[in-house]
């Protein structure tokens, strides 16, 4: 499905919405305070593959830190802050982007300062709804619902767009998947806006994976994303591993191998799964676009190998080498992931 035609933003040299490819976000977990520290997580997510950082300011001390984050970070540093627009103003000046609601800011004067200040700077704003901390007229006026995630959503964009601001993204965040879905849903045709996807506490690894491939990859089929972070209660990289797989799956992003392999049966008399470990772990690095597959046998290795740039077809310790579905090679199977190995760099050298 095509997507939503948005308006794009840019956070850095990043851009959100429009034509852009989606970036991956994540957040650190250490104290903002603790440059250090925090620039030590900045660098693990740099070499994991994300695009953009999220640093919360709790205290003036973090709000201070962050000008010399932002100095020595390789990613685009977004400020995630609630309540004080003193934090929000001060950071404006050296930060890529806030991420506030500016409903709960407080004064229309106040929001006025903090827009002002990013005018100045040009930097965006992202308004973060999430249906565990939504402002207490909606809540109370439709509980946690998609309605109560959907107006805050909506006054917050208005009292930005009063002041003429207009550098905007927008997430609609709920642990609950189709909330979180229906919620994103409604609020796309209102807005012009590019928007931030994202499941909130999704969990450890194991369940936030399951939740963002729902909803995150549910939405991206619909054409729904312009940037997203996975959420996981686990090791930052794991959140862009899962993130760069949505992105994969769902069409999203064209960028590394597609490997098909089969799940293995009765009829497999090869080692499938030491294949599959080695094919993966030296293909790591592969940034081409490549379809391959890895089947157990020639029941299906045939069909798959037809729409795969390079596949294996095992057999009775041998196999075949097939590219586009034409066979290659016949070897013995110690022999097959290295000459496997060897077309797919030979197909990412003719391409060049
Ligand atoms: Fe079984 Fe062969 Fe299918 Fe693999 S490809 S699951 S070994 S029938």
């Amino acid at each position: 499905m095509q997507r939503y035609p948005t308006k794009q933003i840019k956070i850095r040299d990043v851009a959100i919405g429009g034509d852009a490819p989606i970036p991956v976000q994540s957040m650190t977990f250490s104290k903002t305070k603790d440059i250090k520290g925090t620039l030590a997580q900045i660098q693990r997510l740099y070499f994991a593959g994300c695009d953009i950082v999220r640093c919360a300011v709790l205290d003036k001390e973090d709000a201070k830190a962050l000008r010399e984050i932002v100095a020595k970070s390789p990613l685009p540093i977004v400020a995630d802050i609630h309540f004080n627009h003193i934090y929000a103003i001060m950071v404006s000046e050296y930060v890529d982007a806030i991420r506030i609601n500016p409903g709960n800011i407080g004064s229309k004067e106040r929001i006025k300062a903090v827009v002002d200040a990013c005018k100045q700077r040009k930097i965006p704003i992202r308004i973060g709804v999430n249906s565990g901390s939504l402002e207490k007229q909606f809540e109370e006026r439709y509980g946690r619902s998609v309605e109560a995630m959907v107006a805050s959503a909506m006054y917050n964009i208005n009292l930005l767009e009063d002041f003429d601001f207009t550098d905007i993204k927008i997430s609609l965040k709920s642990s609950d998947v189709e909330r979180t879905m229906q919620a994103y849903r409604t609020l796309r045709p209102k807005v012009p806006y590019p928007f931030h996807l994202g499941v909130t506490e999704a969990g450890t690894s194991f369940h936030a994976t399951i939740k963002s491939a729902i909803a995150l990859g549910g939405l991206l089929l619909e054409g729904i994303g312009d940037t997203m972070r996975v959420s996981i209660t686990g090791e930052l990289e794991e959140e862009i591993k899962v993130a760069k797989a949505i992105l994969k799956d769902s069409g999203r992003q064209r960028e590394g191998l597609n490997i098909i392999s089969c799940p293995t049966c009765g009829r497999l008399q090869s080692d499938l799964m030491k294949a599959i470990k080695i094919v993966e772990e030296k293909t790591r690095h592969i940034k081409e676009p490549l379809n391959v597959s890895v089947m157990g046998c020639v029941v299906n290795a045939i069909g798959e190998a037809k729409g795969a740039d390079v596949a294996i077809a095992f057999g009775k310790e041998s196999g075949l080498i097939m590219r586009r579905g034409e066979v290659v090679a016949r070897l013995k199977e110690s022999e097959l992931v290295d000459r496997f190995l060897a077309e797919i760099d030979d197909e990412i050298k003719s391409r060049e």
